[in-house]
């Protein structure tokens, strides 16, 4: 770990990519681990276009669980940690994939929020009276579906759902985060593309990549180097060693 906080010490160009693993101690299920959110539902039923189009109602149902369950948890060490490397590094950005807010809610500037928000809503039908997306931090919805405010059709939550693109700009900003000397990747089962791409792009543009992860994924192998374990532990000892000279 020592050479491993001199590396970061003497970076000036730090990158880091979240999953969900980073939210884990505060209370937030995964997607892909045992109590993951998936174990009691099917994706298919809820996170894509064609659910929504199917059935508004459940898949909002089980967004509006999603974000009263947020709403209860605060941000763990790891967020911490990365708030405070925000505020450190001349050039440091964080690419999440986590929708949950929470790195925001650290003090985490400049993050690109790969996934979008579940705090953002934006007009199913894509009206032309309606900004591209809004902020709605409402906890309790009087009624399901919320509706969009201005021509009072169905708002959907701003995320990118299975099978929807990532929006031109976030990958844009991505790709010129990933220009870096050290890239992190934490907590992420590196299955969703193209988010489990991008260290793989940053390695070939010549920064060295770390994954923190309990678990090996199918990417640990294209890191140089993988640390076995948790982000709230991980990140708080590199933190520790990092101050102490
Ligand atoms: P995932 O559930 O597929 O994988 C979670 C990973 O975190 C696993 O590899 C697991 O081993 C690891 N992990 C578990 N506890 C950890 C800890 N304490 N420290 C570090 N790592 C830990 O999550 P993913 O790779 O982010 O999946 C991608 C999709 O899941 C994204 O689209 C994202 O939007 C969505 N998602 C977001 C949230 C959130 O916003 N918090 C929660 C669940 C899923």
């Amino acid at each position: 770990m020592l050479p491993l906080a001199d590396r970061l010490r003497k970076a000036s160009r730090v990158t880091v990519i979240t999953g969900a693993g980073v939210s884990a101690a505060s209370g937030v299920p995964t997607f892909r681990g045992v109590d993951g959110l998936w174990s009691n539902f099917r994706v298919e039923e809820l996170a894509t276009a064609e659910a929504f189009e199917r059935d508004p109602r459940l898949v909002w149902e089980w967004y509006a669980w999603r974000r009263r369950l947020i709403a209860e948890c605060e941000p763990n060490r790891a967020h911490e940690v990365l708030a405070a490397w925000s505020r450190r590094y001349p050039k440091f950005s964080l690419i999440t994939q986590n929708v949950d807010g929470l790195h925001e809610r650290a003090g985490t500037t400049n993050v690109v929020r790969f996934h979008g928000s579940l705090w953002d809503l934006s007009c199913w039908q894509r009206c032309a009276a309606s900004p591209v997306r809004w902020r709605d931090d409402t906890v309790l919805f009087p009624a399901l579906p919320p509706r969009c405010p201005h021509c009072g059709g169905l708002a959907r939550p701003d995320v990118v759902w299975f099978g929807e693109a990532i929006d031109p700009g976030v990958l844009e900003e991505s790709l010129a985060a990933i220009d870096c000397d050290v890239c992190l990747v934490v907590g992420t089962s590196a299955v969703v593309y193209p988010a489990a791409g991008l260290a793989d792009e940053a390695r070939r543009r010549g920064a060295f990549t770390i994954e923190i992860n309990p678990e090996p994924t199918e990417a640990t192998p294209r890191f140089d180097l993988a640390i076995p374990g948790k982000a709230e532990v991980v990140l708080d000892e590199l933190e520790s060693l990092m101050m102490r000279r």
